[in-house]
């Protein structure tokens, strides 16, 4: 007898565990580690991961797998293991870690299934209800738009009929018609019919030959296109048995439509060839190293890593890259692919399920060797893994909010590890942990201090719009960025201008008294949407009309505050009429390609002003930005968040890198209302150095990062004193766990004190070396298993927080 060890897909923390099953003879040979097999678990039907497979369970009465999913395992031995690790350092469930490894389309979708106990039942239903039956049981996603479906659920809850889960069916392959040469007709014999085809069979001629050449599998589209013939030829050569049918599975393929122009490796700068040289010294002889790229903009980090890759695929090994949210960069696909072709599959956010499951599909197959996507794609199933890049290694978009909440960059050093092959961050403003690991000498730290072809930092200007205001000018524009931006426009040149906000959104304020319309369910300010004249809430949803007159002093002075994207668009076109603009905001890149086709449009020149949110600030490279203009370099210094300043200053850092990348020199504006922040004076010097020296002081003072570790503790109910009694009690449980150096900070409300209704309430650790804080966050959320369930309480930790709210 064989066993599998199996985790089921229910996520609940009794369930958190392997089942046995007994494994049919009829699939003994075939299970196998890692494959999705489907399971009658209670009364339903449920998919699961096997994890183990074994001789003989403890267990007495063990049910049978009921049917296979996969024909081939989906997680490598090398997944399941990483799963195991991520279950352990961010206490989450192990199938919440498998299924994170997998894309969306393959999560299972289940249905049920309907059927009659009995013959006599049938006159208990609703009249409208038995026709259905009559041909068996049903299931319920084929009848729930049916006129009958609402007395079928009354049926159901009345007992009458039997409900199993039956799991639906998965992501579908496209297919499409194919053929291929016989395979059980020898060449010669084939060549002979060729050959002997006269002016009659002219057109199957060309198929043969064409098949022939190819050798392959040719879908029956390709060919017709290809060759400019109908079926008719291709028919007749299946019918005498030349040609077998086929299906060829069909991949969607994104990209299809564009063009990617080859580019060929450039010859290093002195600079790029004395940090390439360890990365492939650590490729060639199997090491593992995390190496820290620090360069600054411009300086040919990506050039660093191209080459690096090259190393790789030449010694046949396969390598991710790490972009944040690729659709926002397409120019990075471009690199790629353009490098590496149809070797490259590209993961991210902006494609479809059904693609993205295309594009894992060819990594699974081994079709391609090097995959370009967001944080997911760490998780990409290659099995002789040559290298990792990270790029942007400080994108906060790297750790992943919700469970299991990991960071890219330590999942990355765990694969790493296991396939002996270098992790390369890069970054013109690495975090402060990373810094801090590469002066360390935890990574090794490379540098690349210049800018191609010499090319200077854009100088910065700040502007302080105090002064300003002070001097009499209202406008969202400086007197500096104005004149500017008048002249670039002049000499034809390109500005890129960064609000660091989203659409078309303000929070409304009494000028009188200061007070400002929150969300009665969230505690946040709610967001003033122009286009509707509303105000909406933008965690949960909520809506309510313009205040007219402000609810506290009755003052009518009562208006929006602050600026969208939108808004500026507006004023620009007013003072500077004679200027094309290109917005970029969530509100005009939300369709699918649109992102794409905006950057185009600006690329080409069609539009001389790309103004837009924080997207604007990443990885675009145009030869002809001389200008940025920074509009409001605040917003973001006044987040309940102690990595505020650091986040301040990689944007800045960021965007001033977009202007003067090329033979133009650039030049960038910053406007403020605090010029003298050091996270924003310090960046108008383009100074990292003394930023990280500043910051880590800082941190060091108020205990945070890269000194303490942080764990964040948020607990939520709709009830305030349950949500702070529970957080109280476990505050103090840890304290009594923990050594006395761990700091205990709570029950505090979090800085989002409520989110529909719910509060919530947070408590965090600060430690150094706490080795029974796992264990102990474990015990307590066992602990809890009952309570969370029964009394709707929310519990998450979450290790290395990155969002504070
Ligand atoms: P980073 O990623 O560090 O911001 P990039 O890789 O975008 O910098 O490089 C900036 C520009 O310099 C790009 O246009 C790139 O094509 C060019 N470049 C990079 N390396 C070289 C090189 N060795 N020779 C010539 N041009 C280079
Ligand atoms: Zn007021
Ligand atoms: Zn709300």
């Amino acid at each position: 007898m064989k066993v599998a060890s199996i985790i089921v897909d229910v996520l609940a923390k009794g369930t958190d565990r392997p089942f046995d099953y007994i494994i049919p003879q009829s699939l003994e040979d075939i299970v196998v580690k890692g494959m999705r097999v489907i399971v009658p678990f209670g009364p339903r039907k449920i998919q699961g991961f096997v994890i183990n497979i074994k001789e003989s369970s403890d267990v007495a009465r063990l049910k049978e797998i009921d049917e296979m999913v996969d024909l081939q395992p989906v997680l490598t031995e090398e997944l399941l293991s990483l799963g195991k690790w991520l279950t352990e350092e961010t206490l989450c469930y192990a199938m919440s870690a498998f299924q994170a490894m997998l894309p969306a389309a393959m999560k299972a979708k289940y249905d049920k299934e309907i059927s009659l106990p009995s013959e006599e039942v049938k006159q208990q239903l609703h009249e409208s209800v038995r026709p259905l039956f009559s041909k068996g049981s049903i299931r319920f996603s084929d009848v729930k738009n049916h006129p009958a479906a609402p007395y079928l659920l009354k049926d159901i809850s009345k007992n009458f009929l039997d409900v199993t889960y039956i799991v639906k069916n998965r992501v579908n392959k496209k297919m499409m018609r194919g053929v291929m040469l016989s395979s059980s007709m020898k060449q010669e014999d084939i060549e002979k019919y060729r050959d002997g085809l006269g002016k009659k069979g002219e057109k199957q001629k060309v198929v043969l030959q064409y098949m022939l050449a190819q050798k392959e599998k040719m879908s029956v589209k390709h060919l017709k296109d290809e060759l400019g013939i109908t079926d008719a030829p291709i028919k007749s050569l299946i019918s005498k048995g030349f040609l077998e049918k086929i299906e060829i599975e069909l991949y969607r393929n994104p990209f299809a439509e564009r063009e990617f122009q080859k580019t060929s490796a450039l010859p290093l700068t002195e600079e790029q060839s004395k940090v390439i040289k360890p990365i492939h010294t650590s490729i060639e002889e199997d090491k593992h190293n995390v190496f820290l790229l620090y360069g600054v903009t411009g300086s040919g980090k990506t050039e660093v890593y191209l080459q690096s890759i090259q190393r790789v695929l030449e010694k046949g090994e396969e390598a991710i890259v790490l972009v944040p949210e690729i659709s926002l960069t397409p120019q990075m696909v471009t690199r790629f692919k353009g490098r590496f072709g149809s070797k490259v599959a590209v993961l991210h956010s902006g494609l479809s399920a059904g693609e993205k499951y295309d594009e894992w599909r060819k990594i699974q197959r081994g079709e391609v060797s090097v995959v370009v996507g967001a944080r997911s794609a760490i998780f990409a199933p290659f099995k002789n893994l040559g290298i990792i890049i990270i790029d942007e290694e400080h994108e906060s978009s790297y750790k992943q909010e919700e469970n299991p909440r990991y960071h890219a960059r330590d999942v990355a050093i765990y694969r790493g590890k296991y396939h002996n092959c270098p992790v390369v961050l890069g970054s013109a403003t690495p975090t402060l942990e990373s810094f801090a690991r590469g002066s360390k000498g935890n990574y090794r730290l490379l540098t690349l201090s210049k800018r191609m072809n010499n090319a200077q930092m854009p100088g910065v200007e700040k502007v302080d719009m105090r002064e300003e205001l002070r001097n009499g000018n209202r406008s969202m524009f400086s007197t500096v960025l104005f004149e500017k931006m008048k002249d670039r426009l002049a000499k034809g040149e390109q500005i890129v201008l960064m609000l660091n906000k989203r659409g078309h959104s303000s929070f409304i304020m009494c000028r009188d008294c200061g007070f400002v319309p929150t969300c009665p369910h969230c505690e946040i300010s709610l967001t003033y949407h122009r286009h509707q004249n509303l105000m909406k809430c933008h965690y949960c949803g909520h809506q309510e009309q313009l205040a007219i007159k402000c609810p506290e002093c009755e003052s009518d002075h009562i208006r929006y505050f602050g600026t969208g994207t939108q808004k500026v668009e507006e004023e620009l076109t007013k003072v500077i009429p004679e200027a094309s603009v290109v917005r970029m905001d969530v509100d005009t890149t939300s369709r699918k390609g649109s992102h794409e086709k905006l950057l185009a449009k600006f690329e080409s020149g069609q539009a001389q002003i790309l103004l837009g949110t924080q997207m604007i600030a990443k990885g675009l490279d145009f030869e002809n930005v001389t200008l940025v203009g920074v509009l409001s370099a605040d917003t973001m210094l006044h987040l309940p968040d102690f990595r505020a300043s650091e986040k301040t200053f990689q944007l800045l850092t960021q965007v001033s890198g977009r202007a003067g990348r090329h033979s133009l020199p650039g030049e960038v504006v910053i406007q403020t209302y605090t010029p003298e922040h050091y996270s924003i004076d310090l960046a108008s010097h383009h100074d990292y150095d003394a930023f990280y020296k500043k910051e880590m002081i800082m941190r060091k003072m108020l205990k945070y990062p890269p000194f303490y570790y942080l764990a964040l503790v948020t607990v939520a109910h709709e009830n305030m004193a349950v949500a702070m009694g529970e957080t109280d009690k476990i505050a103090s449980f840890l304290q009594n766990k923990l050594s006395s150096n761990a700091i205990i900070l709570g029950a505090v409300p979090s800085p989002i004190a409520k989110i529909k209704d719910r509060y919530r309430y947070q408590c965090m650790i600060k430690y150094r070396n706490e080795p029974d804080l796992f264990s102990s966050l474990h015990f307590l959320l066992e602990q809890y298993k009952g309570k969370m369930q029964k009394q709707n309480l929310t519990i998450n930790v979450d290790l290395n927080p990155y969002v504070m709210m």
